[in-house]
């Protein structure tokens, strides 16, 4: 995995900062590491450990190199954070096809999406042979293990599949991703969000939220597994039309800036078969390092932005979760989608 820039199956992430030709950090000797440097004042808060640590079993390597130069965040934060956070995680990554956006070199440094396994695999993870044909296999994380062990491997982002491996052929949620014009106020992005709701409200199904840990926020419908890809993928798609046509001036379903001008954009595309989102609780590969974190739809007019939570005030949220998880009845909730839900969609758009 060290040299995993030069297998066919682990691609640049779309957008690299400061493309390099090589990228096998992973196992770079901590002396070669930034480890003497001393960290911006924010990083200093997380507390210190030794340069080289072992977690959940897993020996960490280069632990102190700055992976955000803007924020002082090392590997060894992002690992921690992983380790701490699993309770949290695991649930939403287990048995769920997963995309790594790996940053052997830092933020600054070319990021790696990768899909497959790669020819010098990460071991902790599990491979999914046949899946996705043509292909090498499809990785799962189903351990704290297998997190630490990504991470470990310079993985910042994990993104998931819309179906579990179980039952790869029928996605057990739908995502709608919002992503707002630049300019607009995220005043919009409640309002456009708070309308996705209502509408799915209306038929009958309940969604739960969640920031990006980028600029927008993710909606997720969760859904039994018995109905095929293109069925729910036509049904996201009659839902983001159905809104836009509802709120032209506010929203809209067509991609691209110039559709988007004033507008926040309700991306359906999330839900084809394998497409992939962030995962409830990931880390982000952009400065700062955001974390995509579940809210309560009561919570929604409060908050302030997609990167509102980062890997330096994540704690805070993580410490109310036991007694106020927001998302504690996603894992119960028994839904699905038909095809008259979507025929009624389009038709009350003609
Ligand atoms: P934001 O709130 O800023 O819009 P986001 O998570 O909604 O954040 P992106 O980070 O732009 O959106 O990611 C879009 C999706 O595209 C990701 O969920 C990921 O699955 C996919 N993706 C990202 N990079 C690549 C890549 N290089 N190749 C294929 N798919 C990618
Ligand atoms: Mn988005």
């Amino acid at each position: 995995m060290q040299d995993a820039h030069k297998n066919q199956h682990t691609t640049p992430a779309r957008t690299p900062r400061g493309a390099r030709s090589e990228a096998s950090g992973t196992a770079a000797p901590v002396s070669r590491a930034v480890s003497g440097r001393r960290p911006p004042r924010a990083a200093r808060r997380i507390p210190d450990t030794p340069a080289d640590a072992d977690i959940a079993g897993i020996s960490i390597t280069s632990a102190r190199r700055v992976i955000d130069a803007s924020s002082g965040l090392r590997k060894i934060d992002v690992i921690r954070y992983y380790a701490r956070a699993s309770r949290w995680l695991l649930p939403h990554l287990r048995e769920r096809p997963v995309s790594l956006v790996r940053a052997p070199r830092g933020l600054e440094g070319e990021l790696f999406f990768q899909r497959h396994s790669a020819r010098a695999p990460i071991p902790e993870l599990t491979q999914h042979e046949g899946l996705d044909p043509g292909h090498p296999p499809l990785l799962t994380i189903d351990s704290l293990e297998a997190l630490v062990g990504a991470a470990q491997m310079d993985t910042i982002e994990l993104h998931t599949w819309n179906a579990c491996v179980t039952d790869i052929e029928r996605p057990d949620r739908v995502v709608f991703d919002l992503d707002p014009d630049p300019a607009l106020g995220w005043d919009c992005m409640i309002e456009a969000a708070d309308m996705t709701r209502a509408l799915l409200q209306t038929l009958g199904l309940e969604s739960f939220c969640k920031t990006s840990g980028g600029k927008g926020l993710h909606i997720v419908v969760p859904l039994a597994p018995e109905t095929g890809w293109e069925d729910v993928k036509a049904f996201a798609r009659a839902v983001a039309q159905h809104l836009a046509a509802d709120v032209p001036t506010r929203i809209t379903a067509t991609m691209g800036p110039e559709h988007r001008r004033k507008k926040i954009f309700v991306d359906y595309l999330r839900n084809a078969r394998g497409a992939s989102t962030v995962v409830a609780y990931g880390v982000r590969a952009r400065p700062g390092m955001g974390v995509s974190v579940p809210i309560a739809w009561d919570e929604l007019a409060q908050t302030s932005g997609g990167a509102q939570w980062t890997l330096h005030n994540i704690d805070e949220r993580l410490a109310t979760l036991d007694r106020a998880d927001p998302w504690a009845a996603y894992l119960d909730v028994k839904q699905q989608v038909t095809a008259e839900l979507t025929i009624g969609l389009e038709e009350s758009d003609r």
